[in-house]
């Protein structure tokens, strides 16, 4: 069957239109690691701590 392919595929276009979100301001950047946004945008807000224990 073609599952694996198809899987791979909407994977791939996934991520991509996260990214074209992302740029368009849609979405917030969010950390790779633990999934919060990296920058604030309300006081109070959780956000990614990863840079911060480097
Ligand atoms: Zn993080």
């Amino acid at each position: 069957m073609h599952a694996p392919l198809v899987l791979c595929l909407v994977l791939f276009w996934a991520t991509l239109m996260r990214a074209l979100f992302v740029k368009a301001d849609l979405l917030p950047a969010t950390c790779a690691r633990c999934g919060l946004r990296l920058e604030r945008r309300a006081l109070g807000d959780p956000v990614c701590a990863c840079a911060d224990e480097r």
